[in-house]
């Protein structure tokens, strides 16, 4: 069996509203699905992380630089495919964008070999520890608007996001520390005191400031801080860490075994978020998974993008292994995002219904069974979408 092609499609749609985070305000909803074809007549399908002109970039890296490499590779060889392309492009770039468009290559040979052994990815791996995911919600993005307004927003968006079923709340934060509590405790009495919620911060503090939140979050009882600081300042994750008694989370911005070796060895985290889309794809993830474990740091997948991206993440979530073991485990959650997201509610032949699923099953969704990462985007929905690069 070969590869014969290797295509990226750059999807996006003007979003009905402008939403934002603590970098910055965006108006377009982007996604970038990878689809392998093969001399076989099986087609793979993956998905790179990176929103906006990023995904251009991607695309580029995916059709211009690493499809020449991979062509006529048995698309079964993954594991050989991805250390060429690594290794190839380890001089240009051991993180960031090259390792975005590699991730989403190397999900489409996962799904090329879960079709060929007629078998879902949970299985290729090892199989499931559970077969259905709860799942939180986030939402409460920042918007062009005051304060007050923000507090009041924030307050009918957590009560609205409990009320469809999920497990729990994540909100964002950036406002400015002092104001950035404030929201918190308009969430927490929102909630109430027995659902949990996580903040936010997409790395926009300092480590004073970020102490100066952290303390408020162990006040509110919140669940998880996520990237408090930004991804480079380990010694910032590590104070704030054996500072706070709040769970200190992050990762999402980190890449491959080696940048994720630093994290855990020096133990950042209270909570790893690896997303699949950007870590290096499916192979890495697993390394990556293993390594946290070894360091007895449970996963908690990032998960962003389409339909293909959130079906590749169930896939992952159902096949982490119980650490450390016992009656009453700790179970992984699946992120779920809650604002405007055709290419994760349109995108696919049969729909996932996630949001259905939630609000029938008491915050949990199932793991796709068909073989591969389990599910198949719609062509027309995908043409009507492309943007014309
Ligand atoms: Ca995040």
């Amino acid at each position: 069996m070969k590869i014969t092609s290797v295509k990226s499609h750059v999807l996006q749609y003007n979003l009905p509203e402008e939403l934002g985070y603590s970098q910055q305000f965006y108006n377009r909803r982007t996604a970038n699905i990878i689809e392998i074809g093969t001399d076989e007549g099986i087609t793979g399908w993956g998905e790179c992380f990176g929103p906006g002109n990023v995904a251009i970039a991607n695309k580029t890296i995916v059709e211009r630089v690493i499809q020449p490499m991979v062509l006529g590779d048995d698309p079964l060889d993954r594991d050989v495919t991805w250390h060429k392309v690594y290794n190839l492009l380890r001089d240009h770039g051991q993180k960031g964008m090259p390792l975005q468009a590699l991730s989403g290559v190397d999900i489409a040979l996962w799904d090329i070999t879960g079709k060929v052994a007629g078998l879902p990815l949970h299985k290729l791996i090892g199989g499931a520890h559970r077969t259905r995911i709860k799942t939180y919600g986030y939402g409460m993005m920042l918007k062009q608007e005051n304060v007050s307004d923000h507090a009041a927003r924030f307050r009918d968006e957590a009560a609205a996001i409990r009320d469809m079923g999920f497990c729990a709340v994540k909100m964002k934060v950036g406002l400015g520390a002092k104001f950035d509590v404030e929201l918190c405790k308009a969430v927490r009495e929102s909630v109430g005191e027995n659902y949990d919620f996580m903040v936010d911060a997409n790395h926009c503090y300092t480590t004073s400031d970020a102490f100066y939140v952290g303390r408020g979050l162990e006040e509110l009882g919140v669940y998880w801080f996520e990237e408090p600081v930004a991804p480079e300042d380990l010694d910032g994750y590590c104070e704030l860490r054996a500072g706070l008694n709040v769970n200190i989370s992050g990762g999402e911005a980190e890449f491959n075994r080696w940048g994720w070796r630093q994290l855990l060895e020096r133990r950042c985290l209270d909570i790893a978020h690896p997303e699949v889309c950007a870590v290096g794809g499916i192979s890495e993830y697993l390394r990556i998974l293993a390594l946290a474990h070894a360091h007895f740091t449970p996963v908690i997948n990032h998960v962003w993008g389409s339909a293909i991206a959130v079906a590749a993440n169930l896939q992952l979530l159902a096949a982490i292994p119980p650490i450390p073991g016992g009656m009453y485990q700790w179970e992984p959650l699946l992120e779920f995002d809650t604002t405007d997201n055709r290419f994760r509610d349109e995108l696919l032949e049969t729909p996932l219904n996630i949001q259905e699923q939630v609000r029938s099953s008491g915050g949990y969704v199932n793991v796709p069974a068909e073989p591969g990462i389990g599910v198949e985007p719609d062509r027309e929905f995908l043409n009507f979408h492309e943007l014309d690069l």
